[in-house]
C-alpha cells in the first residue's frame, strides 16, 4: 500500500496531505496486485464471517489486508459494510430489465455508505491522535463522522449549509453529540472551507481523504463475496461528489487485479439534472465545469464533484456511463423501490431512474445482469417520502380517512380474491 497523487504519482511528505503538493490533484493509495493471493482473501473472509472478532463481522475490515495498515488499538468498528443484495422485481419491472439486485448501503449502522469509509478515516484519525474530525456535508457524511467519532473519543465538527438538508440527518447527527455549524451557501462553498483547513491540525474526513475511499472500495467486494465472486454486467449508481463512483470503480478494477473475479463490471454513474456537471462534461468530452447545484435529493445536490477526474477514470476503464434524470424521475423510481420492500432516500433512488433510461436507450440489455447500489435509508428523508404520498404522484399512497374499518377489510379481500 502506497499513497501517491493520482495524477503525477508524486509521493507525498505528509501521510495525511488531501492534495499533492506538487499539482493539488487528490491523493490514492495504489497496492501491488501480485503480493494478494485471491483464494487466500476469499478463504479468510469465510473464515471471518464466523468470528466473532469485531474486525472479522466488519463487512469493512474483513478485507483489511487490502487497506492501508491500521493499529489494531485504533480501529472504531460498528460493524459497517455486511450489507445485502436484494432482488428487487418491481425495480425491475419499471426499469424494462429480466432481474434487478439492490445492494443496500442504506443498511450500514448511520444508515448510509458513508460508514464504510467513515470506519477508516475515523480509525486513522485515531492512530495518528487527532483530536477533532471535521467535514462538509449534504447530512450523511456527517452523521458517520459523528457516530464514529463519539466511539474514538475525538471530537466531531460539521460544516453544512443552512438550508436543503434533512432534518432527520440533522437530528441524528446532534444525538451523536458532533458540534454542528451552520453555515451560508451550499456544500460546496462548505467543502471549500473545510479543503482550505490544516491537515496536520484536525482530521478532515470527507471522501478527499484517500482513507474514506479505501474503506468504501469494500462495497464491491461485498457486492462480489455475495456472488460467488462472480461480477454483474453493470453497476449503476447515484453520483455527488463522486467518491463514492471512485471507490466502487477502484474496488472492481483491484478485485480483478488480484484474480478475486474474471472480469470489472460496467459502472454507470447517474446524476440528477439540477446537479449534473459531470453527466454534462461527460457527454460533451470535456473537462468538468462546477455548476449551482439544486434537486431535491440533496444527498447529491453538488455543484462542484471533488473526485470527478478520478471518477471518470473509474468510469472509462470500466467501458461504462454517465447521464442524468429529472427529480421526477428519481421520484417515481424511489417510490417502485419502497413497493419492493426496501425503500431508500431520493438520492438513491437515481440509480433506478438512470437504468431505466439506460434500458430505454439500448445501452444495457433487458437481460443483462444489474446492481442498482442504494446509497441511503429510507429513514434518511422521511419529509421528502411525506411530501410524495401526499402529492397525489403516480404511485403516491395516501392516508385512508374517514372510511368503517369493516367495509374497506372486505373491499381489500374482495379485490385480493
Ligand atoms: C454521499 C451520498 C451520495 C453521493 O456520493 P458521492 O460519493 O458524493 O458521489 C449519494 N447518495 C447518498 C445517500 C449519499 O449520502
Ligand atoms: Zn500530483
Amino acid at each position: 500500500m502506497r499513497l501517491r497523487c493520482s495524477a503525477c504519482d508524486a509521493v507525498p511528505a505528509d501521510p495525511d496531505a488531501l492534495a499533492c503538493a506538487a499539482c493539488g490533484e487528490l491523493l490514492a493509495f495504489e497496492l501491488d496486485p501480485a503480493r494478494y493471493d485471491a483464494y487466500a482473501i476469499e478463504a479468510n473472509a469465510r473464515l471471518r464471517r464466523a468470528s466473532i472478532d469485531p474486525r472479522d463481522r466488519s463487512g469493512v475490515w474483513r478485507f483489511r489486508e487490502l487497506l492501508p495498515p491500521i493499529d489494531e488499538n485504533a480501529i472504531t468498528t460498528l460493524r459497517e459494510g455486511d450489507v445485502p443484495l436484494i432482488d428487487g422485481p418491481r425495480g425491475a419491472a419499471h426499469a424494462g430489465v429480466e432481474r434487478l439486485a439492490y445492494l443496500h448501503l442504506g443498511m450500514n449502522p448511520t444508515a448510509s455508505f458513508k460508514d464504510a469509509g467513515m470506519t477508516v478515516a475515523v480509525s486513522r484519525a485515531r492512530e495518528r491522535g487527532a483530536r477533532v474530525a471535521v467535514c462538509a456535508s449534504t447530512g450523511n457524511t456527517a452523521a458517520s463522522m459523528a457516530a464514529y467519532a463519539a466511539r474514538a473519543g475525538i471530537s466531531a465538527v460539521v460544516i453544512a449549509p443552512v438550508d436543503g438538508i434533512s432534518a432527520a440527518k440533522v437530528a441524528q447527527t446532534l444525538d451523536y453529540g458532533a458540534h454542528v455549524v451552520a453555515v451560508e451557501g451550499d456544500f460546496d462553498d462548505a467543502l471549500r472551507a473545510v479543503r482550505a483547513l490544516n491537515p496536520a491540525t484536525v482530521a478532515v474526513v470527507n471522501s478527499v481523504n484517500p482513507y474514506r475511499i479505501e474503506g468504501q472500495k469494500t462495497a464491491a467486494l461485498v457486492l462480489l463475496e455475495q456472488r460467488g465472486w462472480r461480477a454483474p454486467d453493470w453497476v449503476v449508481m447515484p453520483g455527488g461528489n463522486l467518491g463514492n463512483a471512485s471507490a466502487f470503480g477502484k474496488g472492481f478494477r483491484e478485485a480483478h487485479a488480484i484474480g478475486l473475479t474474471q472480469r470489472i463490471p460496467r459502472l454507470a454513474v447517474v446524476q440528477a439534472s439540477g446537479a449534473a456537471p459531470f453527466a454534462q462534461a461527460w457527454r460533451e468530452h470535456r473537462d468538468l465545469v462546477p455548476v449551482k447545484a439544486e434537486t431535491d435529493a440533496t444527498a447529491i445536490r453538488i455543484g462542484a464533484p471533488a473526485s470527478w477526474k478520478k471518477a471518470r477514470a473509474e468510469v472509462r476503464a470500466s467501458a461504462g456511463t454517465v447521464l442524468d434524470v429529472g427529480d421526477d424521475e428519481i421520484a417515481e423510481a424511489r417510490a417502485t423501490i419502497g413497493r419492493d420492500g426496501v425503500g431508500c432516500e431520493p438520492a438513491s433512488a437515481a440509480s433506478l431512474a438512470g437504468l431505466r433510461r439506460l434500458v430505454a436507450d439500448g445501452s444495457i440489455a433487458r437481460d443483462a445482469d444489474v446492481v442498482c447500489v442504494l446509497t441511503g435509508h429510507v429513514l434518511k428523508d422521511t419529509a421528502y417520502a411525506a411530501r410524495y404520498h401526499a402529492s397525489g404522484a403516480p404511485q403516491a399512497n395516501a392516508i385512508v380517512r374517514g372510511v368503517e374499518l369493516a367495509d374497506y377489510l372486505n373491499l381489500l379481500l374482495l379485490a385480493r380474491a
